[in-house]
C-alpha cells in the first residue's frame, strides 16, 4: 500500500490563502503571475486574487522523451510568452508542485534572461527538486493526487470518446 498526499478543492482553498499570505508577509507585490499549465493555472488563479494582481500569463510546458535515450526534458511549447510583456516586470511563477524541479527551472530561466525579478510558489515542492522555490505550502516526497487530474476526463453519456 503506498502512502499518498491527497490534496482536496477543499483543502486547496486554504492552501492558496495561506501561500498568499506568505508571499505578501515577504513584500513580494508580482506585477505578473506566470502560470505554468495545466496545474499551475488553478495555483495562479487564486494566487492573483489573493495578492489582487490582475496580470496573469500561462505558458504550456510538456516533457519530450528523446528517441533512443531514457533522458526526459521538458519543453515549452508555441506560444512562448512575448519577452516584452515581461520586460522590467515583477514575476511570480506558479504551479503545482516541484518534483524534479526540471519543469520550474526551464521556466525560471526563460524568465531570467527578460524580467527584472522571478520568484516561484507552489503547493509542494519535494526534497529532491533541483530548483528551490522561494514560497512553498507544503513539503512531501509523496505522490500527490491533485483535484484537478486525480479523476479521469469525463466520458459522454452516448459513451463516444472526446476526441472521435
Ligand atoms: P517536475 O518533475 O518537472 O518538477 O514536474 C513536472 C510535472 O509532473 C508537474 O508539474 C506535475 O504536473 C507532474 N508531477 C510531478 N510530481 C507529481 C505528483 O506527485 N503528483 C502529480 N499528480 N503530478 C506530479
Amino acid at each position: 500500500s503506498e502512502v499518498r498526499e491527497n490534496l482536496t478543492y477543499e483543502k486547496f482553498g486554504g492552501a492558496i490563502r495561506e501561500l498568499a499570505q506568505t508571499i505578501a508577509d515577504d513584500g513580494y507585490e508580482p506585477d505578473v503571475v506566470l502560470s505554468i499549465a495545466r496545474g499551475g493555472v488553478f495555483v495562479a488563479g487564486g494566487l492573483a486574487y489573493a495578492l489582487d494582481c490582475k496580470n496573469i500569463h500561462l505558458v504550456n510546458v510538456e516533457f519530450y522523451t528523446g528517441v533512443g535515450t531514457t533522458l526526459e526534458m521538458p519543453v515549452m511549447l508555441a506560444p512562448v510568452p512575448n519577452a516584452i510583456d515581461f520586460s522590467n516586470k515583477k514575476v511570480l511563477i506558479a504551479d503545482d508542485v516541484a518534483d524534479t524541479g526540471k519543469t520550474l527551472k526551464l521556466v525560471h530561466d526563460f524568465c531570467l534572461d527578460h524580467v527584472a525579478e522571478v520568484r516561484s510558489a507552489v503547493i509542494y515542492e519535494k526534497s529532491h527538486s533541483l530548483v528551490k522555490c522561494e514560497y512553498v505550502w507544503k513539503r512531501t516526497d509523496e505522490w500527490i493526487n491533485f483535484p484537478w487530474s486525480v479523476e479521469p476526463p469525463v466520458v459522454r453519456r452516448d459513451g463516444q470518446v472526446l476526441d472521435a
